[in-house]
């Protein structure tokens, strides 16, 4: 395939694209509200902000490996946080100057959906707040 309509300061091509009305099949009304219109779901709304179980955080949208529980720690926001990517290549970061702010947002590589943003104010060695959406995740439990 040779597309050409892409140009060099573009992010790379999301390999799982999908066309709205497919996406919109596939996902909740509220998980493509995150993942597709970069929306934000309430604090304290989500299932996993206060979700204790180990295991693997996917991409409720194309079910790329997103976080690790190892990384998971209480912010008090109300919304699920990591110090850091499962892995750095599978998150894409861009900035996001929306509402009058500067925010780094957090974007699944695979598949360019919307995950949350990232903050400078985590407690791990990286210094890092990856503030994810419920919504924008699945977990794979680990057996036990
Ligand atoms: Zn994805």
């Amino acid at each position: 395939m040779n597309n050409q309509t892409h140009t060099d300061n573009q992010a790379p091509r999301p390999r799982v694209e999908k066309t709205e009305s497919e996406w919109r099949e596939q996902l909740t009304p509220a998980q493509y509200d995150v993942l597709r219109s970069k929306g934000t779901e309430r604090a304290f709304t989500g299932k996993y902000f206060d979700e204790k179980r180990d295991g693997t955080y996917r991409c409720a949208g194309c079910g790329a490996e997103l976080f690790s529980s190892e990384t998971k720690f209480d912010s008090g926001t109300g919304w699920p946080s990591f110090t850091e990517p499962a892995d750095r290549t599978n998150v894409v970061l861009e900035d996001d100057y929306s509402y009058g702010m500067h925010r780094i947002e957090v974007n699944c590589a695979a598949c360019g959906g919307h995950l949350g943003h990232v903050f400078p104010d985590g407690p791990g060695e990286t210094g890092e707040r990856f503030c994810i959406n419920s919504c924008s995740l699945e977990l794979d439990a680990s057996e036990h």
